[in-house]
């Protein structure tokens, strides 16, 4: 590190620089080119840049106080043309002296017949011929709040990087092989392209090298924590496909599967009797159906002599599951247990007996399933419904419940395929394509708040007609009153408006046996307007229910509006989806709005919502186990990303420790990454 007064190195310390690597890594938020300097009379002053070499020809003070503001007339050999600071103002009048060489950098406009520049960036020269120090590309770095009161400016971090470039190398860590194989600059020559490049085609190819860097590692950590904690081991053979999986699909399911059903189903049929442990993803839109492929597998495993169970993210959602199971599986003698964390001690020493003994068939549960106390007869499959909101960790967990039991995971978060074969790495990936057949798509209109009367008429004949409806108010975080205010107050006004209709209110704080109630009267069709907060966004089945109107409409993700979305157009209603805005509505809620009225697809949604969030956003950074990314983008940088991980899987399958030589800087590197990334998934 260069040599540093205590004050510039506490504040480079609170920007969370603290090594020569560090500083390396600071890299430059753009670029300007100096390479072109214009004369002051070929310019426009119509807003562009450029830099402008010259003498100074006069300096004026303007003004008294605050509105102080310094005029310097800049000459060349074409015109003159203004410098102007409204800021520091008594600075630049000492810097500046008459007949002094300088250059300006900036925007130029035309203020009357006046060219001007505002707070131009100034470099003082020796002579105006001395045009070499200007000839370059200027490296402008992110500055901070600690930084600027330490007047620490870009050029200062430029000058130290240098400094520290020359005398300290920075180690490569990327096997040779990988470097050549894309011809990706070594990484000193990286860092010098990046902070000093010769032209602007330089940090483009350096940054390659940093965004394949930190994927490589990425992947490689996911690479080990499979090989670690997740790897498939020979797992049960179920062969047996008569009995209760027959009898099922043959007599008791009433409709048809789908296409993409029955190609999802065959799929799983091969891992579950390979011998391995299946390890497998299904993706499908929301209503695609996925319930029922998970029965198909269940049923299976029943076939075969195991046990299964069945883990939702919400009460809410095991109880739906509960039910659901129950229903189709009703003719086929199976023993099926409800396990969620609020049950009483009787009923709950009375269920855990009973899985232990091997008298219930399935278990369907929340996360109250992988608590240490629920021990499995013989588990042989283990389903977790929309896994985006468990993690590693909760895999891992309840993959320890048998003997190397099959693991199926579902997911109505449809992401595209090659993102999520990167993503979740470690698993086989199916995807239930289309929906069943009959569905009536729904329909979608933005309304504004003028038109509440005539939405509130619809809904009243909606209802008269047999209908049921949802009202949803948005819930950014359960511990918002304001959010639930909105929704209670919906609720009352609502009760108020439709004095013969049945309102239910149902949200986040309720108790759960509250919220039970209130879903199975809304299932019954007991209620007739469900105002609720998001927590009916997943997975909630209530066919009748063909009306939404959704509050607030513009606070939404676009994935969760389309959730939300999905529990309407179930029957053989005409279902429809009204989304009400508030006032204030941003270009970015403009155009979520607009996308929901244009598609009803989960994939092509899914990546309009990636675009417009960015993937931490969309995946939720927590539950996909995805780091923050310095350097590469997911979605941008695809191509980056499948080969790094190819790179990644090859290497920690040919030498999972890193023993060979070649790898003894990236094992250096790797292993305190390693160590982070299990940690931060509760792993190790
Ligand atoms: P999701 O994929 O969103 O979890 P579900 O499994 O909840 O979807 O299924 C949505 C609805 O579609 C359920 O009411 C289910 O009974 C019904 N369903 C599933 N498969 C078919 C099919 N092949 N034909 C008709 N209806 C189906
Ligand atoms: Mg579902």
């Amino acid at each position: 590190m260069p040599n540093l007064s205590k004050k510039r190195a506490e504040a480079l310390h609170k920007s969370g620089i603290h090594s020569p690597d560090d500083l390396f890594m600071l890299f430059p938020i753009r670029y300007i080119d100096k390479t072109q300097i214009r004369s002051i009379a070929s310019l426009s002053g119509s807003g562009e840049t450029a830099t402008v070499v010259g003498r100074v020809q006069s300096i004026h003070e303007i003004g008294y106080g605050r509105k102080k503001r310094l005029e310097v007339i800049l000459e060349d050999d074409s015109g003159t043309l203004k410098g102007v600071w409204f800021r520091g103002a008594s600075y630049f009048k000492k810097l500046f002296k008459e007949k002094m060489p300088v250059s300006f950098f900036g925007t130029v406009k035309l203020y009357g017949h006046a060219l001007s520049m505002a707070h131009p960036e100034v470099e003082t020269l020796e002579t105006t011929g001395e045009t070499r120090n200007l000839q370059r590309i200027v490296s402008v770095y992110p500055g901070s709040k600690h930084m600027s009161k330490a007047f620490i400016t870009h050029n200062l971090i430029h000058s130290w990087v240098n400094h520290t470039l020359e005398k300290k190398q920075s180690t490569e860590f990327i096997p040779p092989d990988l470097l050549n194989k894309y011809q990706l600059p070594e990484r000193n020559s990286a860092f010098r392209m990046i902070h000093n490049p010769e032209n602007l085609s330089e940090p483009p190819k350096a940054m390659k090298r940093f965004k394949y860097e930190e994927l490589l590692l990425f992947e490689m950590s996911m690479a080990r924590i499979k090989q670690v904690y997740l790897d498939p081991k020979p797992g049960p053979r179920f062969e047996i496909s008569g009995g209760k999986t027959s009898r099922f699909f043959n007599e008791l399911l009433p409709f048809e599967l789908t296409n993409g059903q029955k190609s999802a189903l065959s799929e799983i049929k091969q891992d579950l009797r390979s011998g391995n442990q299946m390890h497998r993803l299904v993706q499908g839109d929301v209503g695609s159906g996925k319930t029922i492929v998970a029965i198909g597998a269940i049923l299976l495993a029943l076939d075969n002599g195991y046990q299964a169970v069945f883990m939702a993210p919400t009460e809410i959602l095991a109880e739906q599951h509960y039910h659901t199971l129950s229903n189709f599986l009703k003719n086929l003698n199976v023993n099926i247990r409800l396990l969620t964390g609020r049950q009483k001690s009787r009923l709950r020493t009375d269920i855990l007996t009973s899985i232990e003994a091997g008298h219930c068939d399935i278990i369907v549960g929340t996360h109250a399933v992988i608590q240490e106390k629920v021990r499995f007869h013989k588990l042989g499959l283990a389903v977790v419904d929309e896994q985006h909101r468990f993690g590693v960790k909760q895999r891992a967990d309840i993959l320890a419940k048998g003997e190397a039991p099959h693991l199926l995971v579902m997911s109505a978060t449809p992401i595209p395929r090659s993102l999520a074969m990167s993503l979740y790495s470690d698993l086989d990936i199916s995807v239930v394509k289309g929906l069943p057949a009959g569905r009536i798509p729904v329909k979608t209109a933005i309304r504004t708040e003028r038109k509440r009367k005539e939405i509130y008429r619809f809904v009243e004949k909606n209802i008269r007609e047999g209908g049921q409806v949802y009202v949803v108010f948005p819930l950014v975080d359960e511990s918002e009153a304001m959010d639930l205010k909105d929704a209670t107050m919906g609720y009352e006004k609502l009760k108020k408006h439709f004095p013969d209709a049945a309102v239910g209110l149902l949200h986040g704080q309720m108790k759960s046996d509250e919220k039970e109630t209130i879903m199975n009267r809304f299932h019954l069709g007991e209620i007739d307007i469900l105002v609720s907060t998001t927590v009916i966004e997943v997975g909630v089945d209530v066919p009748n229910a063909n009306v939404m109107i959704i509050e607030h409409a513009e606070r939404f993700g676009l994935s969760q509006l389309h959730q939300l979305r999905g529990r309407i157009g179930r029957g053989n209603r005409q279902s429809y989806c009204i989304l009400l805005p508030g006032e204030r509505i941003t270009e970015t809620g403009r155009i979520r709005l607009n996308k929901m009225v244009e598609t009803d697809d989960g994939f092509e949604i899914a990546e309009a919502d990636l675009k417009l969030r960015g993937p931490g956003d969309f995946l939720g950074t927590k539950q996909s186990g995805l780091p923050d990314f310095r350097y590469a983008d997911i979605v941008e940088d695809q191509d980056i990303l499948r080969n790094a991980k190819r790179d990644a899987w090859h290497l920690i399958q040919s030498d999972p420790e890193l023993q060979l030589e070649k790898h003894e800087n990236l094992k250096r590197v790797f292993q305190p990454y390693f160590k982070e990334r299990s940690e931060y998934f509760g792993l190790g």
